[in-house]
């Protein structure tokens, strides 16, 4: 069993004038969470607070007729609940229509982290000298590039980069992608929004990383000065998880 530090931190940037991003740590279950929410006024914080609450109490107490056992299929479990009762609160009340989220998840169980997303919330993964990027954003123009119907050199300019494909809380059903991760110890995983990606490139944030490895507060710190010191343009939020091997300590 590996056991895990981890650290997280959410900020408001230097142009918005409120964050409408959550984020969730819930070490009791291996569990967390970063969401960024959308839509008008307040909808938006609503519709990310809401995603990572639900997520949280879903996967803690699945509905009983459909509680699955895979921990992979318990969290896609939780994040479609969350969609549900995203969507049907924006039927319900006039100020939170359309409203949305992205979520991205990693649920750390045994030796396995089961990532699970919706949206352009990124999951990356750093071992020894490298990092990587575990999701693929649910976005138009990766869309676009999968069928091909436009060059990957126009993924970083295309006016359309910001629109999702796939979103919590915009229909009944959700498409959620779970990513199961074999870990060995020493790894980081690093949940993020996009106000850290769209400034930030990987290797700037693997290097910030790497820079304050031994304190995980002190790294999502330093990510986010990063992202501020490029304009801060939105909302910033950042988990990072490490993986301990507690296979032979005292527990
Ligand atoms: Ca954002």
């Amino acid at each position: 069993m590996l056991k895990n530090l981890y650290a997280g931190l959410s900020n408001v940037g230097k142009v918005r004038t409120s964050n409408e991003d959550s984020l969730g740590l819930f070490p009791d279950q291996n569990l967390f969470l970063v969401a960024d929410g959308m839509g008008g006024h307040a909808a938006g914080e609503v519709a990310s607070r809401l995603a990572v609450d639900t997520v949280q109490h879903t996967f803690v107490s699945p509905p009983e007729d459909t509680a699955p056992a895979q921990p992979g299929e318990r969290l896609r479990k939780a994040i479609e609940v969350a969609n549900l009762k995203i969507y049907e609160m924006g039927k319900k009340k006039a100020e939170l229509a359309g409203m949305g989220t992205t979520i991205v998840s990693a649920h750390l169980s045994e030796d396995t982290a089961y990532i699970g997303h919706v949206g352009d919330s990124r999951a990356y993964l750093i071992r020894l000298s490298e990092i990587s990027q575990i999701t693929k954003d649910h976005s138009l123009v990766n869309e676009y590039l999968k069928r091909g119907m436009m060059g990957p050199d126009e993924v970083d300019t295309h006016p359309l980069k910001h629109v999702l494909s796939r979103a919590l809380g915009t229909a009944p059903h959700v498409e959620v992608d779970i990513l199961p991760l074999p870990l060995q110890p020493g790894d980081i995983l690093l949940l993020c929004s996009d106000g850290l990606t769209n400034t930030v490139p990987a290797q700037t944030i693997f290097k910030t990383i790497q820079q304050h490895e031994g304190s995980l507060d002190k790294a999502c710190q330093a990510l986010i000065d990063e992202a501020n010191a490029k304009g801060g343009i939105d909302n910033i939020t950042v988990v990072i998880v490490q993986c301990l091997n507690n296979k032979r300590g005292p527990g």
